[in-house]
């Protein structure tokens, strides 16, 4: 049984006041371990970015706690949550929430390293190798966003998540937005990813489908709970909450095992 790298425990995000107030996070706890990916599927509304924020400590729970390698990091602040942030990353569903238009993909790349301490040489040299590992040719590195296919840069996004090697990296719909011939190429790169670099990931997604093939274990959520959780092919094939059963039978025949 390989160490917990990520521990959520009663997680609770509430938004608003009074008869206004939505409960986005109920009390959810999960663990993840180190190297592996989780699955986290649901609709679009049930929680999963919220989940996805609190967990990066990009906003501070209305209550519950996050634990990564063994240390609470819920309470972190000033220089031990920037070198906490290090550690860990985040792809959006759209890649140009990540990379500003009038950047080089190479400063866009560059930017986590920079907040690294990587020195100039080293940031030139990380930027071409990251570039490679996502299969993009190195010449990219002086060319804008606007150049590139969508799924392209969706791959300069990963690139960008990956340069300065963080330990665990959240998938937030990281394919939803592009073409399905697409979508299949950017999972195996981000499979063969992991395997290269031990990377632990939550992938985040509405498509059971999608994630049935890249996650080791697969959470669902609904309405802001956890209702689900088990391997892909238990979730798949053996779904014991109503929500789950409903959200297999809304996926084509095509998809299900
Ligand atoms: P998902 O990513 O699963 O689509 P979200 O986490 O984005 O769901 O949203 C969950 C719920 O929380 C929704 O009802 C949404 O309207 C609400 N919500 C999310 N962010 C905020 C916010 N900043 N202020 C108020 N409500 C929010
Ligand atoms: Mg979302």
């Amino acid at each position: 049984m390989s160490e917990i790298l990520l521990r959520v425990n009663g997680l609770t995000q509430r938004f608003g006041h009074g008869e206004h107030a939505v409960t986005a996070l109920d009390h959810v706890s999960l663990d993840i371990r180190r190297g592996e990916t989780l699955g986290l599927v649901g609709e679009s509304g049930s929680g999963k970015s919220t989940l996805a924020r609190a967990i990066l400590l990009l906003r501070r729970p209305t209550s519950g706690s996050i634990e990564f390698d063994g240390t609470d990091v819920t309470g972190l602040r000033g220089r031990a949550l920037r070198q906490h942030r290090r550690r860990v990353q985040l792809v959006f569903q759209d890649p140009n929430d990540s990379l500003d238009p009038r950047f080089t993909i190479e400063r866009s790349i560059a930017e986590p390293l920079v907040a690294a301490g990587y020195g100039r040489a080293d940031r030139r040299r990380r930027v071409i190798e990251s570039l490679e590992q996502v299969g993009l040719p190195s010449d990219a590195a002086v060319r804008y966003p606007h150049e590139f296919s969508g799924g392209q840069r969706q791959r300069v996004a990963i690139a960008r998540a990956m340069a300065a090697k963080p330990e665990f990296v959240v998938l937030d719909e990281p394919t939803s937005a592009l073409d399905v011939s697409v979508q299949a190429q950017v999972l195996n790169l981000l499979v063969r990813l992991q395997e290269e670099t031990g990377v632990t990931y939550l992938f985040i997604t509405h498509n059971l489908s999608v994630v049935h093939h890249l996650a080791h274990r697969v959470a669902v959520m609904h309405d802001g709970r956890l209702v689900e959780e088990g391997t892909g092919e238990q979730v798949m094939t053996a779904p014991e909450h109503p929500y789950t059963q409903g959200l297999l039978e809304s996926m084509p025949v095509l998809y299900r095992t």
